[in-house]
């Protein structure tokens, strides 16, 4: 009897195998290009899709060298998310190599875009913008390393939490498209995430409302909370620009380390995608101390803190609040 129960248990388990395994064939294969997309996706996919990241968790999507598993992923593709506002300086090369058919949706698409700093510096230095152009005019052949086109705008626009329910509208239409049959579920996850998302919203604001004016300019290591800034109140100041690409030069610093001192910045963080080294030469220049890392573009591991972008946005805040009010 019990050999008999046993065996039976092996049949079930296994027909449960065999059905998962074809259940999964028919999924939805979806390609997200950074781990912050991917999270978003399978909220919204539920057991429907099955997600490949390209640029993995930690990493630093500015500068990711696409692997050729990146490539065979793509080809399979059945949809493509991307963030689009030339965040993902590697996409557009490897989505013609690969030769995918599938529709590559830009799910910021309907944010309304915030203008680089760059830009706005460029504005304010009109002579040293003449001579960036000129400097740019003069190599024409596109070929030259170390001119690289910034993007007008700001890509990080996840980092506002009224963006990142705009990207999910964006991810459940473009499921919708591709597989009509799953669209009521697409739409039914996407709306009960979103309102997640209004509810992280309100927690967010009313945490930020605890730390005083007087208080909320912060340094990070990139230009990475433009968005957050504008939304929630707060001011990041940073030795490098939108973008990783190019190193903060000895000047940049300086610069900074006198507006810490001017603007009486309350605190100082290192980003998980970038090296410390810069932001502990700034905290020791300045005698500010390191206040922890934040989380800016990419997720963390599973193990980390950080591993969904509801934890990554709570855990930012509260690695701020703690180090400005010191609790
Ligand atoms: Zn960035």
């Amino acid at each position: 009897m019990f050999t008999t129960l046993r065996l039976a248990t092996y049949a079930s388990l296994l027909t449960l195998g065999g059905l998962a395994s074809s259940a999964s064939a028919a999924n939805l294969k979806v390609v997200a290009s950074f781990s912050i997309i991917a999270d978003f996706a399978k909220n919204v996919g539920g057991d429907r899709v099955e997600i490949s990241t390209l640029v993995p968790v930690d990493g630093d999507a500015h500068v990711y060298e696409p692997r050729p598993a990146d490539a065979a992923a793509l080809e399979r593709a059945d949809v493509v998310l991307v963030n689009g506002l030339q965040f993902e300086g590697f996409m557009s090369r490897l989505v013609e190599t690969s030769g995918t058919k599938a529709p590559v949706v830009e799910v910021s698409k309907g944010i309304e875009p915030l203008k680089t700093a760059e830009e706005e510096h460029a504005h304010h230095e009109g002579e040293e913008h003449a001579k960036a152009e000129e400097h740019v005019n003069a190599s024409d052949d596109h070929g030259h390393e170390g001119h690289h086109h910034h993007g007008e705008f700001d890509p990080h626009a996840w980092q506002s939490i009224h963006n990142a329910r705009i990207y999910v509208k964006n991810i459940a239409d473009a499921f919708c498209q591709a597989d009509k049959a799953g669209c009521a579920t697409y739409t039914a996850n996407s709306e009960a995430y979103r309102a997640k998302l209004g509810e992280l919203e309100t927690e967010v604001k009313a945490a930020i409302d605890t730390i005083p004016q007087d208080k909320r300019t912060i340094i990070t290591s990139h230009d990475a909370f433009g968005y957050f800034e504008h939304d929630y109140g707060l001011k990041f100041i940073a030795p490098e620009g939108v973008s990783t690409e190019a190193e903060a030069s000895a000047a940049d610093v300086a610069r900074l380390v006198d507006q810490v001192k001017e603007d009486k910045a309350s605190a100082i963080f290192v980003e998980s995608i970038t090296n410390p080294r810069l932001v502990d030469q700034i905290a020791s220049e300045t005698g500010l101390k390191v206040g922890g890392t934040l989380y800016s573009d990419a997720l963390s591991s599973q193990e980390g803190p950080a591993s969904t972008y509801i934890d990554m946005f709570r855990y930012n805040v509260n690695t701020i609040k703690a180090a400005i009010l010191g609790s």
